[in-house]
Formats: C-alpha cells, sequence, structure tokens
C-alpha cells in the first residue's frame, strides 16, 4: 500500500503535525491502496503561514516571472501525464483511457488557454483620457484556500491553481480525501517546477477538519471551492466572519431540449454525455427534454446506448464506464434510482444493483427513467452517477420553462437546426453556460453557474481575473514608470 501521508508545506515535504490516518479506496475493487494523512489545525496554521510569509514577494514579483514557473509547470505535467493518468484512475475510478485522454488533457488544456490568456491580462493601465493620471492597478487577492473534489481532479486544480499562481496570490490546496493521489502527484510537479518556498502549499483533510478550519482561517483572504452545494453553504458560512471572497463551482442539473427538428445523432450524444465520467460531472446533461414528436423515439434510443454502455473495472482500456468513486455515491445513486421507481418514473434501462456478473466494486448499471416530471426528485437532486432522466415538452415555452425549473443554473443545452431558435434559447435559459448542437465551448471560454451552481468564472481571462484585486490610483506619474 502507497504511503502518502507527507504535506508539501514552505517547499518541502513534510511530516503531519496534528494528523491522523485515512484509507485511498480504489473504487474498482474496494481495496485500500494507499494511505494518507488528515491534517489538523496545526498543519492548516503551518500552511497558511508559509503562504503568507511568502506572499509580499510573490505577489510583487515580475508577471514575466510567473508565466515562467507556471511554463516550468506546463512542461513537467506534461511529461508526467502517463503517472498522473494512473493515479486518478486508481483514486477515482475514471478507466485507464478515460483518465489519460480527458481527465490528464483537461489540466494540460487549463495550463495552456491560461498561458494564453495572461497575454490579456493588464496589471497597470489607464482609467481613460479624460483622467490621465489614473491608474487602475490589479493586484493578488493574497492568501487564498483552494479546495477541490474528486470527480474531475486534475481538471479543477488546474482551473484553480494556476491562475492563482498567474495572478500573484500564494496558496494552499485542499484537494479531496477521496481521491488525493493526483493532488499528491501535482505537488510534485510544483516542487519540481521551483517555485519560491511558500508560493504553493499542499495538506490533506476532509472537510469538517481543514477545509473548515482554512475557511475560517483569519489569514486567508479567499477560498476558491468546487464541490457540493452544502458545502459550498457551510465554507460560505464559515468565511462570513472574516468577510473572504468566496468563489463557488457548485452541482449542477442540466437540461438537454431537444428539439423535433434536432440532428439525428442528438439522443444518442446526449445519452453518451450524461454517462461520460459515469455521470459524475457536475456539468452532466442529466434531463433530458424531448419534444413531444420525438419522444417515443428518444426513448428507445436512449434505451439501446444505455444496454450498450460497457461497465467495467478502470485499470482495463477501452471506453467503457468505470465505478463510482465510493461507498456512499453507491448507496446515494442507488436511493435515488429507488426514488424514481417509487415516485411513478418509468424504468427504460438498467436499476437496481450492480451490473450483471459484478459483486465487487462501486458499479452502477447504466439506467435510464422515462416519464419524469420535473417535480420527482430524480429531476431535482443532483445524482452524481450514470443515470439519464426523460421528460416531455410541447413548446418552446414549456421547454424553457422546465429546464429553468431548478436551483441550479450550471450547464444546459440547445438541440435544434433551427438557428433563429437557437439564439433564442440561448438567451432564456438560465445557466452560466449554453451548449448547442453538440458543439463544445472553445478553449479558455469561461465556466461557471448561475443561482445554486455558484458565482465567479473560472478558466481564461475570466479565471485569472478571479484572483485579481482592482485598486484605483490617482495621481499617478506616468513619467516615474
Ligand atoms: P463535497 O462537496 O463534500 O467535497 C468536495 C470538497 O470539499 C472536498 O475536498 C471536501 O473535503 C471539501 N469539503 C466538504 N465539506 C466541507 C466543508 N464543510 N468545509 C470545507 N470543505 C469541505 O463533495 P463530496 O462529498 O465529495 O460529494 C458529494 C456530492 O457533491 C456529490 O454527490 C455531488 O452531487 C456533489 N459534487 C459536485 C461536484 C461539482 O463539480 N459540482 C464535485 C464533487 C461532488
Amino acid at each position: 500500500m502507497l504511503d502518502k501521508r507527507h504535506f508539501y508545506i514552505n517547499g518541502a515535504w513534510v511530516d503531519p503535525i496534528a494528523g491522523r490516518d485515512m484509507e485511498v479506496i480504489d473504487p474498482s475493487t474496494e481495496d485500500a491502496c494507499a494511505v494518507i494523512s488528515l491534517g489538523g489545525q496545526a498543519d492548516t496554521d503551518a500552511a497558511v503561514a508559509a503562504a503568507k510569509s511568502a506572499l509580499p514577494a510573490w505577489m510583487h514579483s515580475d508577471p514575466a516571472e510567473r508565466l515562467a514557473a507556471v511554463q516550468r509547470i506546463y512542461d513537467i505535467y506534461k511529461r508526467r501525464a502517463p503517472e498522473m493518468a494512473q493515479a486518478i484512475s486508481l483514486e477515482m475510478g475514471a478507466p485507464i483511457d478515460l483518465a489519460s485522454s480527458s481527465q490528464v488533457g483537461a489540466g494540460l488544456g487549463h495550463i495552456k488557454n491560461f498561458i494564453r490568456a495572461f497575454d490579456q491580462i493588464r496589471f497597470v493601465e489607464s482609467l481613460g483620457d479624460h483622467a490621465p493620471d489614473d491608474r487602475i492597478i490589479r493586484e493578488a487577492v493574497g492568501v487564498c484556500a483552494l479546495i477541490t473534489p474528486w470527480n474531475w481532479p486534475m481538471n479543477q486544480v488546474t482551473l484553480k491553481v494556476i491562475p492563482a499562481l498567474l495572478a500573484g496570490c500564494t496558496m494552499i490546496l485542499k484537494p479531496s480525501e477521496i481521491a488525493p493521489l493526483s493532488s499528491i502527484l501535482w505537488s510534485e510537479i510544483l516542487d519540481e517546477a521551483e517555485l519560491p518556498k511558500g508560493v504553493y502549499n499542499m495538506v490533506n483533510g476532509d472537510g469538517p477538519g481543514v477545509g473548515t478550519q482554512l475557511s475560517c482561517h483569519k489569514d486567508v483572504e479567499m477560498v476558491s471551492f468546487t464541490g457540493s452545494t452544502r458545502a459550498g453553504i457551510a465554507i460560505s458560512k464559515n468565511a462570513a466572519d472574516t468577510l473572504k471572497r468566496v468563489h463557488l463551482e457548485l452541482g449542477g442539473k442540466g437540461a438537454n431540449l431537444i428539439f423535433a427538428d434536432a440532428d439525428e445523432k442528438a439522443v444518442k450524444r446526449g445519452v453518451i454525455h450524461c454517462f461520460n465520467n459515469t455521470g459524475q460531472s457536475c456539468n452532466a446533461p442529466t434531463r433530458m427534454l424531448v419534444q413531444r414528436e420525438l419522444y417515443d423515439s428518444a426513448i428507445e434510443t436512449a434505451r439501446e446506448v444505455a444496454e450498450k454502455t460497457a461497465v467495467g473495472p478502470a485499470s482495463e482500456p477501452g471506453r467503457h464506464i468505470g465505478p463510482v468513486v465510493s461507498q456512499a455515491q453507491f448507496d446515494k445513486i442507488q436511493d435515488l434510482i429507488q426514488a424514481g421507481i417509487s415516485e411513478g418514473a418509468r424504468l427504460v434501462a438498467g436499476g437496481l444493483g450492480r451490473p450483471e456478473g459484478m459483486n465487487r466494486g462501486y458499479f452502477v448499471r447504466p439506467t435510464v427513467f422515462a416519464d419524469v416530471s420535473n417535480d420527482m426528485t430524480i429531476a431535482r437532486e443532483e445524482i452524481f452517477g450514470p443515470v439519464l432522466s426523460i421528460l416531455p415538452f410541447d413548446s418552446e415555452d414549456d421547454a424553457v420553462r422546465i429546464a429553468n425549473d431548478t436551483v441550479y443554473g450550471l450547464t444546459n443545452y440547445v438541440q435544434s437546426q433551427d438557428g433563429a431558435r437557437r439564439n433564442r434559447m440561448a438567451r432564456l435559459l438560465r445557466a452560466g453556460m449554453i451548449e448547442m448542437n453538440g458543439q463544445s465551448r472553445g478553449a479558455g471560454s469561461p465556466f461557471g453557474g448561475m443561482k445554486q451552481s455558484g458565482n465567479g468564472r473560472e478558466g481564461g481571462v475570466w479565471g485569472i481575473e478571479d484572483f485579481l484585486e482592482i485598486k484605483s490610483v490617482s495621481g499617478w506619474d506616468s513619467t516615474a514608470g
């Protein structure tokens, strides 16, 4: 079993001061594969102190120095990509091919996009010709706590660590205790990149421990969090006493509006997208809204796709889906499938229990419900498993009303050949992101939600700006540089 008890504080791997052991479970086998330490207050304090003392030099460093550091990180991350894929696959169950391509690739893409976006950040700019002695200065927010989940580990870590570094912030990363191995490797990468001591720190811990300690800490100026709405609320409350800036990327219940004039692959694409990463994505299109004319054939297609979706261990190559991350997630998904059945939705594929022939590992049957109404639990709660709900609609108004009738507002999807309709939908849907006709959003576009899906935006220019304060200055001497 791997011993991964150390934390990375002030440029060195250190023993925990107040740690207790926790086993990391391989979700494909349910066996422990590593042991980590969950830190305590003394560990949190040590990491925050390191970040605080590194802040003045880093925030006033030459932006070119920070960019060069990120470029080094990019090169090392790329070199260590195969190890990273193994770590992610082992800790959270993404099949190795998905881990190598999408999971590791997401991190690589984000770093590259941030390097490109950095060019657009003006650290000092003039207010305008009407006020020639005014300057707008952008400066680092300060010491940041970065709290990440287990579902897309390097996607989320790079979306926080890289812009924080570029902005001139110093930081403490607290990765998910369920999937900490990738972040430990990430910390090795940052160590190899030779950042000044204390700029980047990593402490493992759980929500009630290190997560809460960071959210409450008087020397932390910002918390950037991705995870559940439940934890987002707790963090916001804990951060309120010290009035920290809180950036939240939370859950979603994405609607995928499939109009009768959608392209013929729209339904299949929607089901595959919903099941991607075993349904463990905040932006998964989990509510498929289908126009009545297409409803019956869409259900049939969804059933076929679900029945063809192979489920297997993370270590096996191929395009199957893996297990869900933990026993707790497995149980939660089973309860929600049961709720779907009890509340009268029509089970079209999958259902309770493991797929046939599997009796170990957190494997869930790819599941499709039809005749779901938007007030059912499975249409309202984020399931975070391979479970699709199909709902019928009649008109555009109907579709918009159902899609927007949720506490979430992260990503919605529209499938239609009618360009004017697509543009109308893009304006009317209440979500931070609208993806249409299967076209992914471009590199460096902002990621984030409305309503209870959170606030702020990650990625590209917006992602860097999130870690910057605006300072308004008069009486600036432009001859003095
Ligand atoms: P979680 O929100 O409990 O955990 C995410 C991170 O937050 C972890 O690092 C965790 O240690 C930390 N955390 C938890 N409680 C905290 C607290 N009170 N203060 C500070 N930090 C805290 O998510 P989970 O338990 O791993 O998953 C539960 C549900 O969350 C899932 O079923 C899913 O619906 C949702 N989720 C959403 C996303 C997303 O990207 N939106 C990601 C993961 C999980």
